[in-house]
C-alpha cells in the first residue's frame, strides 16, 4: 500500500466509526433522512477538507476519471460537483461511498452553542417534518445520549494528515485539491501517470 492509499485508508476506518455512531444515533433517535432528499448538498457554502475526498480522489483514479472530474470542476458552479439531480434512489450523491466527512456528519451530528450545550447540526426539513424526534433528541442528546461531535471526528480526521485535514475549503475546491495531490503523487511518486 502506498502513501496516499494509506491515508485513504485511514480516513475510510474513521468514517467507518462516524457511520456506526450515525447508525446508533439515528437508531435510538429516530431521526433520518427524507428518501430521495438530497436538498443538503445544494447548499452554496458547504465547506469540506481535501483529506476527506482522498477516498473518492483515489477512487477517481482508480476508473481514470481524473481529468473528466478536474474539467467537471472547472465547469461547475458553488454546487458539489458530485451532486447528480437525476440519481434515483435515497440521495442524490453520485459517490454516495465515497462521499466527504461533511456530507455524513451533517444531520446527524451534534456542536457546542454558546452556553456549553450540545445542539443537532441538521436542516429545516428533518426540524419541521420530525420535530417530535427532533425535539426528543435535542432533550437527550445534553443528558448523554450519544451524537457524533463534529468537532471530535474534525479534530482526528486533522490527526491523520494535518496538511490536508487542517483548513476547510469551498467543496469543489477541497474535491479539486484532493484530485491533484492524488495525480501528482502517481505522477512524481510513483512514474505511473493518474488517468
Ligand atoms: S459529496 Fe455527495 S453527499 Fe457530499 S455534498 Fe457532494 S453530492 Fe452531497
Amino acid at each position: 500500500m502506498n502513501r496516499i492509499e494509506a491515508l485513504a485508508h485511514h480516513v475510510e476506518g474513521l468514517f467507518k466509526e462516524l457511520d456506526d455512531d450515525i447508525a446508533r444515533f439515528s437508531g435510538w433517535s429516530g431521526i433520518h433522512c427524507a428518501f430521495g432528499c438530497g436538498k443538503c448538498c445544494l447548499k452554496p457554502d458547504i465547506e469540506a477538507s481535501p483529506l476527506e475526498f482522498l477516498p473518492f480522489a483515489l477512487e477517481v483514479h482508480r476508473r481514470k476519471e481524473v481529468a473528466i472530474w478536474l474539467e467537471k470542476i472547472q465547469q461547475a458552479g458553488a454546487t458539489c460537483v458530485v451532486y447528480d439531480e437525476h440519481q434515483p434512489g435515497a440521495g442524490k450523491c453520485s459517490s454516495y461511498l465515497h462521499r466527504g466527512m461533511i456530507c455524513r456528519l451533517f444531520g446527524f451530528s451534534a456542536r457546542r452553542n454558546k452556553y456549553n450545550k450540545r445542539e443537532m447540526i441538521t436542516c429545516s426539513i428533518i426540524k419541521d417534518e420530525q420535530s417530535a424526534n427532533f425535539e426528543n433528541a435535542e432533550e437527550k442528546i445534553n443528558d448523554g445520549g450519544e451524537i457524533p461531535v463534529a468537532a471530535d471526528y474534525y479534530a482526528r480526521l486533522r490527526g491523520i494528515d494535518p496538511g490536508l485535514g487542517a483548513q476547510l475549503f469551498p467543496v469543489n475546491q477541497a474535491i479539486r485539491t484532493a484530485l491533484e495531490t492524488v495525480d501528482s503523487f502517481f505522477y512524481y511518486e510513483s512514474g505511473h501517470p493518474a488517468g
